[in-house]
């Protein structure tokens, strides 16, 4: 399915647009980034390609090549500015996973010692042979049209 360029009822598209207002730090002809309006940390910024897609996997390479070129640089200026130790980046994709606004969009939240956002990583172990099943159909997958 061809993804629209603008969805008239999402909140980032408005944001591209200029229909609403945004905190915008850095602008290309097909990216935007601006201050998220609900922090987790000071600086915490928003990484969005300026056409509309739900989901990083609906976005042409170019597109996510044109974004994630920036990532570094942007983290370099947030991690300055914020004298933070490290950083997170975070991109989310559907309501299960924590998706509140269905355009894609990379979250850059600089992190401290002792800044009380924490970190969960729940790892499991795989069943006896379950590994070797999925890793089958994992390169079977790779193998076919995606
Ligand atoms: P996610 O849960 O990954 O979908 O994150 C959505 C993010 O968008 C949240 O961190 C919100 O604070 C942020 N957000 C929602 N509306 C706006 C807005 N108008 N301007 C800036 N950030 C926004
Ligand atoms: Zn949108």
């Amino acid at each position: 399915m061809a993804a629209e360029v603008s969805e008239p009822d999402c909140i980032f598209c408005k944001i591209v647009a200029g229909q609403i207002p945004s905190m915008s730090v850095l602008e290309t002809k097909s990216v935007l980034a601006f201050m998220d309006i609900g922090p987790l940390a000071e600086a915490h910024l928003l990484v969005i390609p300026k056409r509309h897609y739900a989901r990083l996997d609906e976005m042409p390479e170019q597109e996510v090549r044109e974004l994630t070129t920036l990532l570094p640089r942007l983290a370099r200026v947030v991690v300055k500015v914020t004298e933070a130790e490290g950083y997170n980046i975070l991109q989310n994709n559907g309501q299960v996973a924590g998706q509140a606004v269905e355009h894609v969009h990379f979250h850059i939240i600089p992190r401290k010692e002792g800044d009380g956002l924490g970190y969960r990583w729940p790892a499991k172990e795989y069943e006896p042979g379950r590994a070797d099943e999925i890793h089958g159909r994992l390169l079977q997958a790779l193998k076919a049209r995606n």
